[in-house]
């Protein structure tokens, strides 16, 4: 069974970016946002079930999940909201087991921007969150996203707060947009998770 290392951090904090320097020592990487569109593709279950239950009008004209809409629908309407995470739930939780759980390296990094907000941390052994203040968090996104300053401020404030996040961290990453340190930062993570590892009972 592996160590199980939960990434985590707000909008724009540089989760991926982070990530991406993990995989660099070759740590599998297993993102909550990649599964959560791996249970919805076309001719799942899941795709089959929503498309039933909302209407042809929740497919793209690609074929796809209308992702963008279907959000719109369920901010705005608790049952609908009800209905899809009853369904998802189990299928993202089996899906993420199933990953977690495949590859024979020490540690795995699962990345799962929400974290703390779904109250999942206890499925990791080590959650590891990535700081930044929400300043940057705003001027990465809106240049990233191209999206509006209250957008973003939308999303942030639907977001745990930078302090109760770090009330869950067993490890701390800064990640500020002067620092350049972001490779030996990773690099002491990494040794330190090979370490603990080796010691899970
Ligand atoms: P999200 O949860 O929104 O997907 P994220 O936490 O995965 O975001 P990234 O996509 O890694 O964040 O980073 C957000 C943006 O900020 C990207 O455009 C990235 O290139 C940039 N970025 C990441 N780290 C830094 C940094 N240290 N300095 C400046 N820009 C950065």
């Amino acid at each position: 069974m592996p160590y199980i290392v939960a990434l985590t951090g707000g909008i724009g904090s540089g989760k991926t970016t982070i990530a991406n320097n993990f995989a660099k020592f070759g740590v599998p990487i297993v993102d909550a946002d990649v599964i959560a569109r791996q249970v919805v593709e076309p001719n799942t279950p899941a795709f089959d079930a929503i498309r039933s239950h909302f209407g042809k009008e929740i497919i793209s004209l690609d074929g796809t999940l209308n992702r963008g809409l279907l959000r719109d629908i369920i901010f705005s309407n608790t049952n609908e909201k009800k209905w899809l995470n009853t369904l998802l739930h189990p299928l993202i939780q089996q899906e993420t087991q199933k990953q977690l759980y495949q590859d024979n390296y020490p540690y795995v990094l699962w990345v799962v921007p929400l974290l703390i907000e779904n109250n999942i941390s206890h499925l990791a052994d080590r959650v590891l969150v990535v700081d930044v203040t929400p300043e940057e968090q705003i001027q990465r996104t809106i240049k990233r996203d191209n999206i509006s300053l209250e957008q973003v401020k939308n999303i942030l404030n639907a977001q745990v707060s930078r302090e109760k996040r770090l009330s869950y961290a067993d490890d701390v990453i800064t990640n500020h947009t002067k620092d350049t340190s972001i490779q030996d930062k990773v690099a002491n993570l990494h040794n330190k998770y090979l370490t603990l590892a080796k010691i899970k009972p």
